[in-house]
């Protein structure tokens, strides 16, 4: 029951060694700068793995890796559960490259180098869209000619749900419930932002689309914005590659006050923070009442990740734009720092508000021992 957790980048690779018996984290890392030599990094991902073999080495005290479980982008329409991986698992994630055109040829690349290393060993392939599997069409589509769906596979997809998975169970247990029991918004806010709509235990609807560019305010991403800017500025010059980095790695926080890091944000104190966190918190809260409508009635709502775990101050903003839904924080427990789940909310709010730590680790690493039958 040890599980070698693999986050496979096309220039680093994360790393976690996790027995799923006791729960517990034996090693973590991370090996960068994979492909630049110039500066001390390994050649690919085959030396890259090497390396983790080291570092993990000690951690094992003799015992074997049972399994490995990798953290996949993209899982397309076909992969809505965790899967055992063999060659034609491989080739399937290879045809969805042109969907995640960075991540699922680099997770491919951790597979690889894992196989040839340990040629016998199972490995798992965990996909970060497959929670999103049970969306309604009303909620994937969107309102462009058919064509476009049937050709390339537009729609929306959503990510981040290995850990709406994941939180979805620990709330429930929180309430005192099943997971499928469980009806209510998680806000997932990390580097990357999402905000998910949970029916019975299913995601119903979920803020990422067809990429993880729309939606919430990000560190370094737009989320929601009219498509004509983009033609507005091609037609202005940009090149696509412009484009590109201009909404995925120049935008957000960072674009708004030059800062991409929530707590930089929070202690620069100044005007542009300020209007950065406004139009953050404003866009979540009119997720959440969106989602409220979306889901028949919220029966809570849960903060995770980074911001959603550690910044008091951001879930004060967000919960005090909820008033019209009659949810309340309770200030002295919203301020409490913790690392357990927790409620953060006054006794008279219409349902509780939660913090609930995420851990995506764990959840790939429980998988993975579920698929491989440990
Ligand atoms: P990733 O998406 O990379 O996994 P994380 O879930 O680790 O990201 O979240 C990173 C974000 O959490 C950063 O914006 C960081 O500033 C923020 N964060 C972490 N700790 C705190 C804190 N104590 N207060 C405010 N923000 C925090």
């Amino acid at each position: 029951m040890i599980v070698l957790v693999i986050n496979s980048g096309s220039s680093s690779l994360k790393y976690q060694l996790r027995d799923t018996g006791s729960g517990e984290r034996l090693a973590e890392g991370i090996v960068e700068r994979i492909g630049d030599r110039a500066h001390g990094g390994p050649a690919d991902h085959q030396e890259a793995l090497e390396q983790v073999a080291k570092n993990i080495d000690s951690a094992l005290e003799g015992k074997t890796i049972d399994a490995v479980g990798h953290r996949v982008v993209h899982g397309g329409e076909r992969f809505s559960e965790p899967v055992l991986i063999n060659n034609e698992i491989i080739r399937a994630i290879e045809r969805l490259n042109p969907l995640a055109p960075l991540h699922n040829p680099a997770n491919v690349q951790g597979i690889r180098a894992i196989a040839e290393k340990w040629p016998d060993m199972p490995q798992v392939a965990v996909f970060d869209t497959a929670f999103h599997r049970s969306l309604p069409e009303h909620a994937w589509r969107y309102a462009v000619p058919g064509d476009l769906y049937k050709k390339f596979g537009i729609r929306r997809y959503g990510f981040h749900g290995t850990s709406f998975e994941y939180v979805t169970q620990r709330a429930a247990a929180l309430l005192g419930m099943q997971a499928a029991q469980f009806t209510g918004i998680i806000a997932h806010l990390g580097n990357g932002a999402s905000v998910t709509a949970v029916q019975n235990g299913r995601s119903i609807d979920t803020s990422m689309g067809f990429t993880p560019l729309e939606g919430l305010v990000m560190g370094t991403r737009s989320g929601d914005i009219d498509p004509s800017i983009l033609l507005f500025l091609l037609r202005e010059g940009y090149s696509e590659h412009q484009l590109d980095q201009l909404l995925n790695r120049e935008s957000g926080l960072r674009g708004l006050t030059g800062h991409n890091d929530m707590r930089s944000v929070e202690e620069a104190d100044d005007p542009a923070g300020e209007t950065a966190l406004e139009i953050a918190s404003y866009r979540l809260a009119k997720y959440i009442g969106g989602y409220h409508v979306a889901v028949g009635g919220a029966q809570a709502l849960v903060f995770t990740a980074g911001i959603g775990e550690n910044s008091w101050r951001f879930r004060e903003r967000v919960v005090k734009r909820l008033g019209a839904l009659g949810v309340f924080i309770d200030d002295a427990e919203n301020r409490k720092k913790s690392d357990s789940p927790r409620e953060i909310s006054s006794e008279d709010s219409a349902f509780p508000v939660l913090v609930v730590p995420t851990d995506e680790e764990a959840a790939i690493a429980e998988a993975t021992a579920a698929v491989v039958g440990l």
